[in-house]
């Protein structure tokens, strides 16, 4: 990227039930995308990409009539609701080849939208992917704070190069953009993918803030969702484990059988143990169950992977 060409940027913003806050975003980044182009920072062919997660309120009406108003404002409506990960894939193939650089936000103004300036400053230096950085998780709740901790400690466990503090803001360039495309996984974990890709990467910190409007889109169910997809798709460490286990069950209970035979054909003493005998039943049959599980957890991600499905599916566009 040469220092002096003016990059054509699309922000993707995906979006799931924002009708509450939706109109403050639309306003927020349109003054964001007009002062940019104003300033000669990007293209004046640059535009916003509204990612409707198949919501269930007015969100995608809303993006339809700012979209009539706006011609640098578009739309991608999913048929339904797949989650902020396979939303923001549907966005990153809207705008592929059709910008020079892209950049996620999410919908709600709690990531810094005025660091995208800085963003751009370091594509035109030329790094293809610019990374935001949370400062700190000040605002978040104690549970968010723990969970989050609790996740990047098990990912560094599993040997999973994860970028900490790094949610989904960040800047691609478009050919950054199209060699993430590539990896065709249901089990998506943009973030984890981001660091597979290599090119030139940059860090740019930004504060978090409370959410806009509305409440947290991400359940706790997704949330967890979220963190077994990213470690299932990244690391096998979780099957290794099983087999380390195993091995030591195996150990043991060699040990437990010389020792049980040796006591039957040299001792007459009457072993009472109850416990000897409940126990490893239940400490075995745990690991098995524990073990089957996480193969399960597996074998479920490949039968996933197999049948190669659409990973999301798009109802309309607004071009
Ligand atoms: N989102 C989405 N689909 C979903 C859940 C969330 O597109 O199924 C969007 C949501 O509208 C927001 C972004 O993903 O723009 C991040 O979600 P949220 O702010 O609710 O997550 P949190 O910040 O609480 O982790
Ligand atoms: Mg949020």
């Amino acid at each position: 990227m040469n220092e002096n060409t003016i990059p054509l940027l699309a922000i993707v913003i995906p979006c799931f039930n924002e009708s509450d806050g939706i109109e403050e975003t639309i306003s927020r980044l349109s003054q964001l995308i007009d002062k940019y182009k104003k300033s000669e920072i990007i293209n004046n062919d640059s535009f916003l990409v509204f990612v409707d997660d198949g919501s269930q309120d007015e969100t995608w009406s809303l993006i339809e009539s700012s979209s009539i108003e706006n011609n640098y404002i578009k739309g991608v409506k999913l048929s339904k609701n797949q989650g902020h990960q396979y939303a923001l894939l549907a966005g990153m193939e809207f705008v592929v080849n059709k910008c020079d650089c892209m950049v996620s936000i999410d919908a709600d103004l709690q990531q810094d939208e005025n660091k995208i300036e800085e963003f751009l400053a370091s594509y035109k230096k030329g790094n293809e992917v610019v990374l935001g950085i949370r400062n700190d998780r000040g605002v978040d709740s104690f549970f968010k704070k723990l969970t989050a901790l609790f996740f990047y400690k098990i990912m560094n466990f599993m040997g999973v190069k994860i970028i900490k503090n790094h949610a989904d803001f960040r800047l691609l360039s478009n050919n950054a953009n199209k060699s993430l495309l590539k990896f065709e996984e249901v089990n998506l974990f943009l973030r984890g993918l981001v660091t597979l890709i290599g090119f030139q990467t940059d860090y740019v910190y930004y504060a978090h803030y409370d959410r806009f409007a509305g409440e947290s889109k991400y359940t706790l169910s997704k949330m967890l969702g979220l963190a077994i997809d990213g470690i299932t798709s990244f690391s096998i460490v979780p099957l290794r484990f099983i087999t380390f286990i195993g091995f030591f069950v195996f150990i043991f209970s060699v040990v437990m059988g010389v020792y049980v035979l040796s006591i039957a054909c040299f001792s007459n003493s009457f072993i009472p143990g109850w416990a000897s005998t409940v126990l490893p039943i239940y400490f075995i049959g745990g690991v098995q169950i524990l073990s089957l599980g996480i193969v399960g957890e597996y074998i479920g991600k490949i039968y996933k992977e197999t049948k190669r499905r659409p990973r999301f599916v798009c109802e309309k566009t607004i071009e």
